[in-house]
């Protein structure tokens, strides 16, 4: 061991969860594990050096200021960083979480046992109408950018918070537009490849696409957007900021809209919900029910569990006091969801993706 493990700053003791059955079944490998323990933390100090975080409060990195430590926590500005520190974290079989803005991310109390991985990748370039820009980059920042050098289709974005990785993902939209609407490719880390994706292979969906439900990590994507007018397009970064101010609580801690609005094929899966109550028509014709409407219709709007409420200006935010938990946060989520199924026969499903 060379004179930089006195650097480590951590207590080698502390055993990640995943960890504690194996080391239980056999304890020979105790001793062991404390020399992987210190050999992860040597590499990346290696590479990161002072970059390097242990046990650094999630709390700092997520809108939602809830969450734990992360017993490892850099910032990769490279690609090569990135494949780097994952290619540590795999050989030593230690969990890996990818964090773009960590604005749709709710921390764990516990903290997470592994390596989080945030993306600092914040170079993007506009070549006439093609735009590409790094998993890191802010996304309003970019449909600020895009606007300011007369190009339409991306202004929506202007009031989108979080990265661009992060809103491919979960093709991220708002009034009215969609990060699919422009999206012509994508490049992902996959297996530690990189390997470029087409629109078709992303298979966008409703806050839906391919890379969540897999292990890809967006590194960069590639928007085709239009001329557009100057003026037209100041006024469409304008209102879109001022509809976001007007219509969600900004001033506290949240992570945007917790549930995914409830998309039905047919009519008969609303009857039970329409037997109470009149669905506006618009949802109707759209097959999706706005979630924030649903929880307003329960009467939850306003409801308290220790430091986090449902907000009263959109039923669709959990908002933080102060000093909420996740476990505040969760027993919101099971009350909303366990009322909207028990009394309206409707199954909410998260938006807000969970840092475990
Ligand atoms: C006040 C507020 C308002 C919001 N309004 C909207 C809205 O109108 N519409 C909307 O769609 N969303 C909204 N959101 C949610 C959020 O802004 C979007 O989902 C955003 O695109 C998330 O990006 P992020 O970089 O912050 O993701 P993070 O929170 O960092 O990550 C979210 C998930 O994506 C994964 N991830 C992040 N980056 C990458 C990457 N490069 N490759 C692979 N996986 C990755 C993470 O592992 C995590 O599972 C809002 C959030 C807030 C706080």
């Amino acid at each position: 061991m060379d004179d930089s493990s006195t650097q480590i700053a951590y207590d080698p003791e502390r055993v990640p969860s995943q960890f504690v059955e194996k080391l239980t079944r056999d304890p020979s490998l105790r001793s062991g594990w404390r020399i992987v323990m210190q050999d992860i933390t040597l590499q990346l100090q290696k590479m990161f050096k002072d970059r390097l975080k242990i046990d650094e409060p999630l709390l700092k990195h997520l809108n939602f200021r809830i969450g734990g430590p992360a017993k490892w926590f850099v910032e990769v500005s490279t690609i090569e960083e990135l494949q780097h520190a994952l290619k540590i974290a795999k050989d030593a079989d230690v969990p890996t979480f990818v964090l773009g803005g960590g604005s749709n991310t709710l921390g764990a109390d516990v903290g997470f046992d592994g390596l989080v991985v945030k993306l600092a990748m914040r170079e993007f370039s506009i070549n006439g109408t093609t735009v590409r820009a790094e998993a890191g980059v802010i996304t309003a920042a970019l449909a600020r950018a895009t606007a300011n050098v007369g190009l339409s289709g991306f202004a929506w974005a202007v009031s989108l918070p979080g990265t661009i990785g992060g809103a491919v993902r979960g093709n991220a939209g708002c009034f009215g537009g969609e990060m699919r609407d422009s999206i012509s490719k994508v490049e992902v880390l996959r297996d530690g490849k990189i390997i470029e994706l087409s629109k078709e292979d992303l298979h966008f969906g409703y806050r839906e696409s391919s890379i969540k439900n897999s292990n890809d990590i967006v590194l960069s994507v590639t928007l085709e957007l239009e001329i557009g007018d100057a003026l037209e397009l100041k006024d469409q970064l304008v209102e879109s900021l001022e509809k976001r101010k007007g219509s969600q609580p900004l001033y506290a801690g949240s992570a945007g809209c917790i549930f995914k609005n409830f998309e039905f094929t047919q009519d008969a899966q609303v009857d039970q919900l329409r037997q109470q109550i009149a669905i506006p028509e618009s949802m109707m014709q759209n097959k999706r029910i706005s979630a924030g409407w649903i929880i307003d219709q329960l009467g939850l709007k306003g409801t308290r569990i220790g430091d986090a409420s449902i907000s009263e200006e959109h039923g669709n935010f959990i908002i933080n006091h102060g000093n909420a938990t996740a476990s505040d946060v969760k027993a919101l989520i099971d009350l909303v969801k366990s009322d909207a199924l028990t009394k309206f026969g409707i199954q909410l499903i998260e938006e807000v993706q969970y840092l475990k």
